[in-house]
């Protein structure tokens, strides 16, 4: 009788898992040597990875599958080494909000049910508005990423008893540093509160929502650019109408999720005289979350004060 296919593919799973696990893991840190010793970790984007090193310092072995800043994470396709380390992380931090179903979808094929598993757009809380569709950037939310280092310092400390202490030192620390960055949101609220702006996608709206600014972007443009789909030209006239008009103070630009389009809209806010603030969705080379944060919402303070 020949195999069911659901039977080929457990088998060619758990072969290929066989085969890479010869290979050994190629994690976010260098010394492969005592990575034995460290609680593995797999976070879906390096964001996530940064944030669980803060935190975890020398004492978790991380491995973050998206992390290419020239890639659209949207369109992001999981392979068979992602599912390796999968299959063996003690914990895992993923976006949820389908940013990223692979995560799910692996442990369940790797048989890993061990793992803990931290989904912050679950931790943030956060529901799709009435008739509108969920944003699930929630690492632009910095009350929600206080919350997820309290769920990996606990995480991490099931997985290592030993160094709860210090793990949960290390989230203090790391908090602290967020409380500056909502202060700069509160202090652009208090001189810019109620203007408008537009964005190529929802990536910054929880940066510009804190920051009182209201998003003048028509949602079935921004919501196509995240889906990689066109636009309308009726839609794109009017969010380029955005800008002759002045109806925004700013444009902040998704450079990981560009196109023709947004590049239009990009052209447009230039012509207007209105600033361009970019933005990714991912760590850019050599940042860590926190640099990268402050240099946002730096960015945005001063393009709104031009
Ligand atoms: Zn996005």
């Amino acid at each position: 009788m020949p195999l069911s296919t659901s039977r080929r593919l457990a088998l060619l799973t758990s072969a290929s898992l066989a085969l890479l696990a010869g290979c050994g893991s190629s994690s976010d840190s260098p010394d492969a040597e005592n990575a034995s010793a460290k609680v593995p970790v797999v976070a879906s984007t390096n964001v996530y990875g940064d944030i669980v090193r803060s935190i975890g310092a020398d004492k978790v072995d991380v491995t973050s599958v998206i992390s290419d800043p020239d890639q659209d994470p949207h369109s992001y396709e999981a392979d068979t080494h992602n599912q390796l380390v999968l299959s063996k992380a003690k914990v895992v931090v993923e976006n949820g909000g389908g940013y990223d179903d692979f995560v799910d979808r692996m442990l369940k094929s790797g048989h890993n049910d061990s793992a803990q598993v931290i989904n912050a757009v679950e931790v943030s809380g956060k529901t799709a508005p009435k008739g509108g569709e969920l944003n699930e950037h929630v690492w632009y939310d910095f009350p929600t990423v206080a919350r997820v280092a309290d769920r990996i310092s606990a995480a991490l400390a099931k997985a290592d008893p030993a160094d709860a202490a210090a793990f949960r030192k290390n989230a203090t620390a790391f908090k602290a540093k967020l409380t500056p960055l909502e202060a700069k949101e509160a202090q652009i609220k208090k001189e810019h509160g109620g203007e408008g702006v537009a964005i190529t996608e929802p990536v910054p709206l929880y940066m510009t929502e804190a920051s009182g600014l209201v998003d003048k972007t028509p949602p079935a443009f921004s919501e196509a650019i995240e889906e990689g789909d066109d636009v309308s030209p009726r839609i794109l006239q009017e969010n380029l109408a955005l800008f002759n008009g002045k109806k925004v103070k700013v444009l902040v630009y998704n450079e990981q999720t560009s196109g023709p389009q947004t590049e239009k809209t990009e052209a447009a806010a230039k012509t207007a005289g209105i600033p361009v603030v970019p933005v990714t969705e991912t760590l850019p080379k050599g940042k860590d979350y926190l640099g990268w944060m402050t240099a946002n919402v730096d960015a945005l303070a001063s393009a709104l004060a031009k």
